[in-house]
């Protein structure tokens, strides 16, 4: 049956629809219902009301006093003096809001009971009723709307309105006023749902907001992986310590630690085994410094640390062992790695700030570096050094990038023919403002940055070049190029020759490679596995500066090399040294029975260029012959040097 299927219907929908019914009634009515419009926002709307309820009140009450309905003109001007002006001025105390509220609305009801009893012109003042419900849940909110509009409604009750009504027309009319209130109180329920949902969703945006700058604000101050402060939150802390120091306070020790290789430990073992590993450093760190001192990270491999300490011996070689140990043991899985570092230490001792603190300590951490030591204690002695180190740096990476190098040749010449063989390929470098700057101070510096791989390849592209150009020119040389010991770490090295030499058919031959003796001394795996190539490809290699290391052959055992140069140390005296004679003739017969090539450096004299020749020496090369030239002025040097001998 269809009634009773629409009843049982009903029935089964109504306990589904209470909850919904009983929240919109309680919204409707403003039960429980927080107020989220602020004291500044009630203000606002109590002003708001006043700046319309103003002009149009006195333009009634000027209309209703020239219009001879003197009682209700004066009621209106009453109102809006004593009450709405009053009002205006009172919403801007939050404490007087409340006040100020309700002399509106009593101003509103006044108004609004007196034009339904006098009713204006025509009575058409009644319809005007109509309007307080909005106004009363405009300025008074949900809650207390339902009271002025039920208060009014009461009050229109005991009204006898001077409009001639029928008792039909007078009950439309308060039930109009009812209709109002409801339909009032729904667009106001909408207003402030609508309001809810927009607080809503700012709070949100501002909980995101808030929480991602105090993510900012934490970045800004510590780093992100170990937690831990970064450079100006440890500058920050520096500082505070320097202000909080008293004499008692034992001595301020800041060290700037550089972990030694640990950033291509994390390329090999990944990210997330990269921060166990940190995670265990930072533990070690906080654990030497215990509860003296801070910790802070700076770079990817690079941490600084400062404490108290009141008993320190600087002097003593081992104190920064006996604070942070050899190394940091950290595990990975079940390996155990030894995480080496290199420190530079500051000494607070001046009133100096923070940053000038951690400037010295990490200069000295590169000094430490420079000259592979575990650590190195500042001093301001050496300040100068660093800066004008890393003047030149900066002076050398533009000299590089902007082609201001040159390359000089200084010839080796054949000691019985007195024929050039060959140049040796030596930089040069003149600065704009310090004008020449000699290779062996800029040399180290490039050989301390990565610079010295780009200039090496600079080296070997001008040298080969040259070459190429002499030889197509018509003279027979070989060119000798200098490389250090770090380009051995360079696995794309031995290519790069080969296909300069190649591109330019320079045969592999004529070019040979200069490495100190230093080198041979304490090479890798890696350094003699690129030598052994580049002897595989035809090229010479030569020792260079023989006799400045440990002037013994056996490191060569292994190693494919072609020549010996003996260091112009030896050279120079042979003739009034007797030693160095000695050991200048034992060391070419000692080559030449290995089935070396030799070369003598620093051949001044003519005397001395004989003396070798009677050793059995070949090629000589020094001042004698020539000083390093340019490369157009060797050109020349060495065409007429050969035209002569043939002559
Ligand atoms: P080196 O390879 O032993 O070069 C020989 C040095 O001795 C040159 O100094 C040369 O000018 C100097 N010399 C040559 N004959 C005489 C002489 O009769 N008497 C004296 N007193 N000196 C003589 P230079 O050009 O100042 O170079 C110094 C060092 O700088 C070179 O020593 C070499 O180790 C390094 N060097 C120069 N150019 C390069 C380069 O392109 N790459 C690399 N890695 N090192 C270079
Ligand atoms: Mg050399
Ligand atoms: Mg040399």
């Amino acid at each position: 049956m269809p009634q009773f299927e629409i009843t049982t219907w009903l029935l089964c929908l109504l306990p589904r629809l209470w909850p919904r019914v009983r929240q919109f009634i309680s919204d409707l009515f403003g039960i429980d219902s927080a107020t989220i419009a602020d004291d500044q926002e009630r203000g606002k709307d109590i002003r708001l009301a006043c700046f319309i309820g103003l002009p149009v009140s006195t333009f009634f009450a000027v209309f209703n006093l020239t219009s001879g309905f003197t009682t209700l003109g004066l009621i209106e001007v009453v109102a809006v003096f004593l009450f709405l002006l009053p009002a205006y001025f009172l919403s801007r105390s939050c404490r007087l809001l409340l006040l100020a509220e309700s002399l509106v609305m009593f101003c509103v009801t006044l108004i609004n009971v007196a034009l339904f009893h006098y009713g204006g012109i025509d009575g058409t003042g009644v319809y005007w009723i109509f309007s307080l419900p909005f106004i009363s849940f405009f300025v008074a909110g949900q809650r207390r709307g339902w009271f002025w509009s039920f208060c009014f409604f009461l009050l229109l009750l005991f009204v006898n309105p001077s409009v001639e009504f029928t008792q039909g027309q007078l009950g439309q009319c308060l039930f109009g006023v009812l209709f109002y209130t409801v339909i009032a109180a729904s667009f106001n329920l909408l207003r402030v749902r609508f309001e809810a949902k927009l607080h809503r969703q700012v709070e949100e945006k501002t909980a995101d907001g808030k929480a991602y700058l105090e993510r900012l604000q934490f970045l800004a101050k510590n780093d992100e992986l170990t937690g831990l402060p970064n450079r100006e939150g440890i500058l920050a802390l520096l500082d505070d310590e320097l202000g909080l120091r008293r004499g008692d306070s034992g001595t301020l020790v800041v060290i700037y630690l550089k972990l030694v290789r640990i950033v291509e430990l994390i390329n090999i073992v990944g990210t997330e085994q990269g921060g166990i590993l940190f995670a265990q450093i930072v533990a070690n760190l906080q654990g030497a410094v215990h509860c003296r001192g801070k910790v802070g990270r700076l770079g990817r491999d690079e941490f600084i640390f400062f404490f108290c300490c009141p008993d320190l011996d600087l002097e003593d070689p081992d104190w920064l062992t006996s604070v942070l140990g050899a190394g940091f043991e950290c595990k990975l899985g079940n390996q155990t790695v030894n995480i080496e570092y290199v420190a530079g230490v500051c000494v607070h001792e001046d009133e100096t700030s923070a940053a000038i603190i951690l400037r010295k300590a990490e200069q000295a951490m590169l000094a430490a570096k420079a000259v592979q030591r575990d650590f190195f204690v500042y001093n301001a002695d050496n300040d100068q050094k660093f800066t004008y180190h890393h003047l030149l740096f900066g002076k050398l990476r533009n000299a590089i990038q902007q082609n201001h190098l040159e390359m000089y040749y200084q010839p080796q010449v054949d000691l019985h023919t007195g024929r050039p063989t060959g140049a040796e390929a030596l930089a040069r470098w003149t600065d704009p403002e310090e004008g020449p700057i000699p290779p062996i101070y800029f040399i180290p510096v490039a050989e301390q940055s990565g610079l010295i791989f780009p200039f090496t390849r600079w080296a070997i592209a001008t040298a080969i070049a040259q070459l190429a150009k002499w030889r197509n020119d018509g003279l027979d040389l070989g060119v000798a190029i200098n490389l250090s010991a770090r380009n051995l770490a360079d696995t794309n090295l031995v290519a790069y020759i080969e296909g300069t030499a190649a591109n330019l058919c320079v045969p592999s031959e004529k070019i040979t490679i200069e490495l100190t003796e230093g080198v041979f001394l304490d090479i890798s795996q890696k350094a003699s596995d690129v030598i052994r190539q580049l002897h595989d490809k035809g090229f010479k290699i030569s020792i260079d500066d023989y006799g400045t290391g440990y002037s013994s052959l056996s490191y060569i055992k292994g190693l494919p090399v072609n020549e010996l140069k003996i260091d112009q140390c030896f050279v120079k005296d042979i003739m009034e040294s007797r030693s160095d004679s000695l050991i200048v003739s034992s060391t070419i017969d000692m080559a030449l029975k290995l089935g070396l090539e030799v070369v003598a450096e620093g051949v001044e004299e003519a005397h001395i260029a004989s003396q070798l020749r009677a050793f059995g020496c070949l090629v000589g090369q020094g001042h004698y012959f020539s000083r390093p030239m340019s490369a157009e002025v060797f050109g020349q040097w060495a065409q007429e040097a050969c035209a002569e001998k043939v002559e």
